[in-house]
């Protein structure tokens, strides 16, 4: 009975946003035509950029790349050498929703589960790194990704179990990687949106201090969203991330102000999920455009703002925010090749920061692309792996 009148009061929250959508600048005709546009332009020039072809099959098929081999225990290994301490900027663990049982996040399996479980299928899924990384996923593999976020509102799915500190600290190791920034999501539910308390309490737990580095969610449907910041700080949170399309929010939204005003004065940078991924329910696509961004970044110039995915399909947008605004970084993870080195010439790269998303895609997808478009530029390389996120977080430039 509980759980019925739980959701009738999600739907009516739903229903009291469309309706309150009515002012049609939020999301126009040519929204809806440059993301179809943008998708369809960069499945047509795969493979046309200074890196060329770049498909591989499945997160194993990329030791095929100079930077990796398959280890004694069939997985695959990063084999650079003179690699930075690798600072990941954005990274997650096991999310369910609402009422379901948490997932064990201290638990060990032999394999992770990607939640584009390239590597899970026979023969495996190819993945494009030319490509916006969530362009790899199948139609049958959305499917079930839609089906685990209804499962997950009431079991642990299976590849949520996975989804864990000890393997997320062994898939590092294979990548040489040293740090993670651990990022909780808000969604702005009334209960059950507690992932900071339970990330923070898991990293705790972890002991891994020198790996993994606490970060904060909020929304302002949280009454108690700037006294939990502030004990978050005090715990140890090192960012805070917001996700304007899951929690159904504007980021110009002013009831958000409390929130940017505590992270000014906690000197929390916010990492924003930025842009329309294109996967996601269309209902959620407004909250993404990034003209909605350009308020708080405005506003906040004493706020470091982290845009993730870069924009994401947005990405085109994104980019024309850098000049106007020097207190955005962009999160690289998701961009393709052709993309990247197009960041990398236009955007001062001491604002590019090395993301991965994890765990929806292996660590590797995300380091082979940024050690492809770095080939023989290891300034670059070594601030975007770490130098730049080091600073970010004032943590030093190596660990
Ligand atoms: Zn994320």
């Amino acid at each position: 009975m509980r759980r019925r009148q739980f959701l009738t009061g999600v739907a009516a929250t739903a229903a009291l946003e469309l309706t309150g959508c009515s002012d049609t600048s939020r999301y126009t005709e040519a929204d809806v035509r440059n993301l179809a546009a943008q998708r369809k332009a960069e499945r047509e020039a795969s493979g046309t950029g200074p890196w060329g072809e770049q498909r591989y099959a499945g997160y194993r098929g990329l030791a095929a790349l100079p930077y990796f081999e398959l280890d004694d225990a069939g997985r695959l290994a990063c084999t650079v050498e003179d690699l930075p301490p690798i600072l990941d900027i954005h990274a997650h663990l096991g999310i369910t929703m609402l009422f379901a049982p948490q997932p064990d996040l201290m638990a060990e399996s032999d394999r992770v589960i990607h939640i584009l479980d390239a590597d899970g299928h026979d023969p495996a899924i190819p993945i494009d790194l030319d490509l916006y990384i969530n362009a790899n996923f199948r139609e049958q593999d959305l499917e079930a990704l839609r089906w685990g976020a209804f499962k997950g509102a009431f079991t642990v799915p299976r590849e949520v179990a996975t989804h864990t500190v000890p393997n997320l600290l062994n898939e590092m190791d294979t990548m040489r990687m040293q740090q993670a920034m651990i990022l909780p999501v808000a969604f702005g539910l009334p209960f059950g949106d507690d992932l900071s308390d339970r990330f923070l309490t898991a990293l705790e737990s972890a002991n891994a201090p020198d790996r993994l580095i606490p970060g904060a969610a909020a929304h302002h449907r949280d009454a108690n969203a700037v006294e939990k910041l502030e004990r978050y700080a005090k715990a140890g949170a090192r960012m805070v991330k917001m996700h304007p399309p899951m929690g159904r929010f504007y980021a110009d939204d002013e009831r958000n102000d409390p929130i940017y005003e505590a992270c000014d004065r906690l000197g929390l940078p916010v990492l924003f999920h930025g842009g329309r991924a294109g996967i996601e329910p269309e209902s959620m696509h407004p909250y993404g455009v990034m003209r909605h961004y350009e308020r708080a970044l405005e506003r906040y110039r004493g706020v470091q703002f982290v845009l993730g995915h870069s924009g994401a399909r947005d990405v085109e947008d994104a980019l024309r925010l850098a000049d106007r605004h020097p207190n955005l970084w962009y999160d690289l993870h998701g961009q393709g090749v052709t993309v990247l080195g197009r960041m990398l010439e236009t955007i001062d790269n001491e604002r590019l920061l090395f993301g991965t998303d994890w765990p929806f895609y292996h660590l590797g997808a995300s380091l082979a692309k940024v050690l492809l478009v770095t080939e023989g530029e290891p300034e670059a390389r070594r601030r975007i792996l770490r130098g730049n996120a080091a600073r970010l977080l004032g943590l030093p430039d190596i660990a």
